[in-house]
């Protein structure tokens, strides 16, 4: 399935402008710099798939992708959260957009939550997971960024961030752990995103 068709389909930056529920879906979420637009390109084997974000404010958009042709299942790509000097306009927003499209998109089947391997779970990411869990929306937590950490610190992180999972509700306890520079746990990435768009 990855190695086939995979197409940008497009950018709602409203509700009113996503595309029409008829497959499957998975998002990603995760603060901005933790290495989303990287891993969606891993994922797909595809370079400049997804876009990086390093523009605070810049890509408060949902961005859908097409898996398959026939379409199989579609990704979207949250806009990144976290920015230290995001205006509350813009966080504001980004809560309702986010709030709404978890709680009213029945064809999503899973979020798969970026952490950052370095730094583990912020008070933003958890306010995130608590979104998720009062949407009910089932999500699995990926370390990002494997490489930047030796073995042992790395071991540590996972099972802090762990705790924190089992914490929360819909949350899928086992983590992945991924480095998309390393094309590390990619493979168990796709498996882990085929069983949530085929269940
Ligand atoms: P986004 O803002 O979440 O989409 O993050 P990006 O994918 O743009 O990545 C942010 C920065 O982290 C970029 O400089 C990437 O090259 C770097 N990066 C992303 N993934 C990895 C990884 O697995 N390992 C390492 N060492 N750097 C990474």
């Amino acid at each position: 399935i990855f190695s086939g068709p995979i197409s940008f389909l497009k950018s709602a930056p409203q509700l009113q402008f996503l595309p029409d529920p008829s497959v499957p879906e998975i998002a990603f979420a995760g603060r901005s710099n933790v290495g989303k637009s990287s891993l969606i390109n891993a994922l797909t084997n595809r370079n400049g798939l997804a876009r990086t974000s390093n523009t605070p404010g810049r890509t408060q958009e949902l961005n859908f992708f097409d898996v398959g042709d026939p379409l199989i299942f579609r990704i979207c790509d949250m806009p990144g959260y976290g920015f230290a000097k995001a205006p509350p306009k813009t966080v504001k927003k980004w809560r309702y957009l986010i709030n709404d499209y978890l709680r009213g998109r029945q064809v999503l089947q899973r979020t798969f939550v970026l952490i950052d391997s370095r730094h583990g779970i912020k008070d933003t990411d958890k306010d995130v997971l608590d979104m998720l869990d009062k949407a009910a929306v089932s999500y699995r937590i990926v370390m990002t960024k494997a490489d930047k950490v030796k073995s042992d610190a790395l071991a540590k992180m996972a099972e802090q961030v762990e705790a924190e999972a089992r914490k929360h509700p819909a949350a899928h306890p086992e983590l992945l752990i991924t480095s998309s520079e390393k094309k590390q746990g990619i493979e168990d990435l796709r498996l882990a995103v085929l069983e949530s768009v085929q269940s």
